[in-house]
Protein backbone atom coordinates (compact mmCIF):
# COMPACT_ATOMS: atom_id res chain seq x y z
CA UNK A 1 0.00 0.00 0.00
CA UNK A 2 1.40 3.47 -0.81
CA UNK A 3 -0.56 6.20 1.34
CA UNK A 4 -0.30 9.87 -0.03
CA UNK A 5 0.56 12.81 1.79
CA UNK A 6 -1.96 15.29 1.76
CA UNK A 7 -4.70 12.73 1.74
CA UNK A 8 -4.03 10.39 4.55
CA UNK A 9 -0.80 11.54 6.04
CA UNK A 10 0.55 14.57 7.68
CA UNK A 11 3.82 16.61 8.79
CA UNK A 12 7.01 16.58 6.60
CA UNK A 13 8.72 13.77 4.93
CA UNK A 14 10.90 11.15 7.11
CA UNK A 15 14.68 11.70 7.38
CA UNK A 16 16.05 8.02 7.21
CA UNK A 17 19.85 8.02 8.60
CA UNK A 18 21.93 4.98 7.61
CA UNK A 19 24.88 4.82 9.63
CA UNK A 20 28.23 2.31 11.22
CA UNK A 21 31.65 1.87 10.33
CA UNK A 22 33.84 2.33 7.28
CA UNK A 23 33.72 -1.05 5.42
CA UNK A 24 29.94 -2.23 7.10
CA UNK A 25 28.25 -1.74 3.42
CA UNK A 26 26.32 1.83 3.64
CA UNK A 27 27.10 2.98 0.32
CA UNK A 28 26.18 -0.29 -1.26
CA UNK A 29 23.06 -1.11 0.83
CA UNK A 30 22.02 3.24 0.42
CA UNK A 31 22.44 2.81 -2.91
CA UNK A 32 20.59 -0.43 -3.97
CA UNK A 33 17.69 0.75 -1.76
CA UNK A 34 17.84 4.29 -3.81
CA UNK A 35 17.43 2.03 -6.88
CA UNK A 36 14.24 -0.21 -4.95
CA UNK A 37 12.71 2.81 -3.59
CA UNK A 38 13.09 5.80 -5.62
CA UNK A 39 10.65 8.16 -3.65
CA UNK A 40 13.40 8.54 -1.06
CA UNK A 41 15.22 11.12 -1.98
CA UNK A 42 19.63 10.55 -1.38
CA UNK A 43 20.93 13.76 0.72
CA UNK A 44 24.85 14.46 -0.94
CA UNK A 45 27.10 15.31 1.38
CA UNK A 46 29.81 17.88 0.79
CA UNK A 47 33.39 16.86 1.43
CA UNK A 48 37.03 17.95 0.97
CA UNK A 49 38.02 14.47 0.28
CA UNK A 50 39.31 13.57 -3.19
CA UNK A 51 36.68 11.49 -5.46
CA UNK A 52 37.66 7.79 -5.58
CA UNK A 53 37.99 6.11 -9.23
CA UNK A 54 34.00 6.40 -10.61
CA UNK A 55 32.86 8.54 -8.01
CA UNK A 56 31.17 11.80 -9.69
CA UNK A 57 30.68 15.32 -8.50
CA UNK A 58 27.28 16.09 -7.01
CA UNK A 59 26.68 12.46 -6.87
CA UNK A 60 28.52 10.66 -4.57
CA UNK A 61 29.41 14.14 -3.11
CA UNK A 62 30.05 17.62 -3.84
CA UNK A 63 33.89 17.79 -3.64
CA UNK A 64 34.68 20.74 -2.02
CA UNK A 65 38.09 22.72 -1.48
CA UNK A 66 39.09 22.85 2.83
CA UNK A 67 38.55 26.78 2.25
CA UNK A 68 35.21 26.38 0.50
CA UNK A 69 34.11 23.85 3.30
CA UNK A 70 35.11 26.24 5.80
CA UNK A 71 33.00 29.36 3.88
CA UNK A 72 30.16 26.93 3.63
CA UNK A 73 30.25 26.06 7.41
CA UNK A 74 30.82 29.74 8.57
CA UNK A 75 27.55 30.71 6.55
CA UNK A 76 25.46 28.06 8.72
CA UNK A 77 24.82 25.75 5.52
CA UNK A 78 25.71 22.54 7.34
CA UNK A 79 23.71 20.36 9.55
CA UNK A 80 26.21 18.96 11.00
CA UNK A 81 30.06 18.57 10.15
CA UNK A 82 32.37 15.82 10.91
CA UNK A 83 36.73 15.70 10.74
CA UNK A 84 36.90 11.93 9.59
CA UNK A 85 40.31 10.81 9.13
CA UNK A 86 41.60 14.05 8.06
CA UNK A 87 39.04 14.94 5.32
CA UNK A 88 36.17 17.55 6.47
CA UNK A 89 32.65 15.89 5.42
CA UNK A 90 29.17 18.13 6.06
CA UNK A 91 25.33 17.34 5.82
CA UNK A 92 23.90 20.50 3.72
CA UNK A 93 20.97 21.78 4.93
CA UNK A 94 19.09 23.46 2.43
CA UNK A 95 17.97 20.22 0.46
CA UNK A 96 17.33 18.10 3.39
CA UNK A 97 15.10 21.25 5.12
CA UNK A 98 13.13 21.62 1.87
CA UNK A 99 12.93 17.51 0.90
CA UNK A 100 11.25 17.52 3.82
CA UNK A 101 9.51 19.97 4.07
CA UNK A 102 7.98 19.43 0.64
CA UNK A 103 6.72 15.84 2.23
CA UNK A 104 9.03 13.74 0.62
CA UNK A 105 11.41 11.46 2.74
CA UNK A 106 15.20 11.72 2.97
CA UNK A 107 17.91 9.07 3.40
CA UNK A 108 21.44 9.84 4.20
CA UNK A 109 24.78 7.89 5.61
CA UNK A 110 26.75 9.64 8.24
CA UNK A 111 29.36 8.70 10.17
CA UNK A 112 27.93 7.93 13.51
CA UNK A 113 28.76 10.90 15.18
CA UNK A 114 27.07 12.58 12.14
CA UNK A 115 24.10 10.66 13.07
CA UNK A 116 24.07 11.48 15.97
CA UNK A 117 24.40 15.19 15.41
CA UNK A 118 21.24 14.79 12.82
CA UNK A 119 18.98 12.76 15.44
CA UNK A 120 19.73 16.02 17.81
CA UNK A 121 18.09 18.48 15.34
CA UNK A 122 15.62 16.40 13.92
CA UNK A 123 14.34 14.29 16.84
CA UNK A 124 11.87 12.46 14.44
CA UNK A 125 14.81 11.03 12.20
CA UNK A 126 15.20 7.21 12.57
CA UNK A 127 18.64 5.81 12.94
CA UNK A 128 19.59 2.81 11.32
CA UNK A 129 23.02 1.10 12.55
CA UNK A 130 24.64 -1.06 9.90
CA UNK A 131 26.80 -3.15 11.59
CA UNK A 132 28.66 -6.06 9.48
CA UNK A 133 28.06 -9.88 10.95
CA UNK A 134 31.69 -10.31 12.35
CA UNK A 135 33.97 -7.42 12.60
CA UNK A 136 36.92 -9.10 11.24
CA UNK A 137 34.95 -8.24 7.90
CA UNK A 138 35.43 -4.61 7.92
CA UNK A 139 39.16 -5.35 7.32
CA UNK A 140 38.35 -8.09 4.89
CA UNK A 141 35.97 -5.20 2.81
CA UNK A 142 38.14 -1.79 3.41
CA UNK A 143 40.88 -4.02 1.42
CA UNK A 144 38.66 -5.53 -1.33
CA UNK A 145 37.88 -2.29 -2.53
CA UNK A 146 41.36 -1.13 -2.92
CA UNK A 147 40.39 2.48 -2.74
CA UNK A 148 42.61 3.29 1.01
CA UNK A 149 46.01 2.36 2.09
CA UNK A 150 47.09 0.40 4.95
CA UNK A 151 47.24 2.84 6.94
CA UNK A 152 44.37 4.44 5.77
CA UNK A 153 42.07 0.79 6.65
CA UNK A 154 43.98 0.97 10.31
CA UNK A 155 42.93 4.19 10.98
CA UNK A 156 39.10 3.26 9.78
CA UNK A 157 39.15 0.59 11.82
CA UNK A 158 40.38 2.03 15.13
CA UNK A 159 37.67 4.79 14.34
CA UNK A 160 35.09 1.63 13.88
CA UNK A 161 35.78 0.43 17.60
CA UNK A 162 34.69 3.91 18.88
CA UNK A 163 31.66 3.95 16.84
CA UNK A 164 30.38 0.99 18.03
CA UNK A 165 30.07 2.19 21.53
CA UNK A 166 26.95 4.80 20.80
CA UNK A 167 24.88 1.90 19.04
CA UNK A 168 22.27 1.97 21.98
CA UNK A 169 20.94 5.68 20.64
CA UNK A 170 20.07 4.35 17.30
CA UNK A 171 16.52 3.01 16.40
CA UNK A 172 17.57 -0.16 14.95
CA UNK A 173 20.27 -2.31 13.97
CA UNK A 174 20.88 -4.03 10.43
CA UNK A 175 23.09 -6.77 9.79
CA UNK A 176 24.79 -6.82 7.06
CA UNK A 177 25.55 -10.40 6.20
CA UNK A 178 28.49 -11.37 4.50
CA UNK A 179 26.65 -13.42 1.52
CA UNK A 180 28.41 -16.58 0.38
CA UNK A 181 30.68 -15.45 -2.59
CA UNK A 182 28.24 -17.69 -5.10
CA UNK A 183 24.90 -15.17 -3.90
CA UNK A 184 27.05 -11.47 -3.76
CA UNK A 185 24.77 -9.86 -5.40
CA UNK A 186 21.67 -10.59 -2.54
CA UNK A 187 21.72 -8.16 0.35
CA UNK A 188 19.58 -8.75 2.71
CA UNK A 189 20.00 -5.90 4.70
CA UNK A 190 18.55 -4.12 1.77
CA UNK A 191 15.48 -5.83 2.29
CA UNK A 192 15.90 -5.37 5.67
CA UNK A 193 15.98 -1.82 5.20
CA UNK A 194 13.45 -1.25 2.62
CA UNK A 195 11.20 -2.92 5.46
CA UNK A 196 12.14 -0.13 8.10
CA UNK A 197 11.30 2.67 5.52
CA UNK A 198 7.85 1.12 4.50
CA UNK A 199 6.60 0.38 8.30
CA UNK A 200 7.72 3.68 9.65
CA UNK A 201 5.20 5.32 7.05
CA UNK A 202 2.72 3.32 9.37
CA UNK A 203 3.04 4.74 12.31
CA UNK A 204 -0.01 6.33 13.86
CA UNK A 205 0.97 9.47 14.36
CA UNK A 206 1.97 10.03 10.52
CA UNK A 207 -2.10 9.85 9.63
CA UNK A 208 -4.29 12.70 9.64
CA UNK A 209 -7.33 13.02 11.70
CA UNK A 210 -9.61 13.69 8.95
CA UNK A 211 -8.59 10.99 7.18
CA UNK A 212 -9.00 8.22 9.72
CA UNK A 213 -12.68 10.22 10.34
CA UNK A 214 -13.58 10.09 6.67
CA UNK A 215 -12.83 6.54 6.72
CA UNK A 216 -15.25 6.06 9.77
CA UNK A 217 -18.14 7.81 8.21
CA UNK A 218 -17.81 5.97 4.77
P1 LIG B 1 34.20 8.00 2.70
O1 LIG B 1 35.45 8.76 2.65
O2 LIG B 1 34.44 6.51 2.85
O3 LIG B 1 33.25 8.32 1.56
O4 LIG B 1 33.43 8.47 4.01
C1 LIG B 1 34.05 8.40 5.26
C2 LIG B 1 33.01 8.42 6.34
O5 LIG B 1 32.36 9.70 6.34
C3 LIG B 1 31.91 7.38 6.12
O6 LIG B 1 31.64 6.75 7.36
C4 LIG B 1 30.75 8.20 5.64
O7 LIG B 1 29.53 7.60 6.01
C5 LIG B 1 30.97 9.50 6.38
N1 LIG B 1 30.27 10.65 5.80
C6 LIG B 1 29.95 10.90 4.51
N2 LIG B 1 29.30 12.06 4.40
C7 LIG B 1 29.17 12.56 5.65
C8 LIG B 1 28.55 13.72 6.20
O8 LIG B 1 27.98 14.57 5.52
N3 LIG B 1 28.62 13.90 7.54
C9 LIG B 1 29.25 13.00 8.35
N4 LIG B 1 29.25 13.25 9.65
N5 LIG B 1 29.83 11.89 7.87
C10 LIG B 1 29.80 11.67 6.54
Amino acid sequence: MWLERGVALKGPGLLFVVSGPSGAGKDTVVDALRERVPRVRYSVSATTRKPRPGEREGEAYFFVTRSDFEAMATRGEFLETKKYNGNLYGTPRSFVERTLSDGYDVIMKPEVNGALAIKRGFQAAVLVFLLPDKFSYLHQRLTERRTESAEEIAARLAIAHTELASIRHFDYVLINEQAPLEQRGSLPAVDDLEAIIHAERFRIHHYKDDYIRNVEES
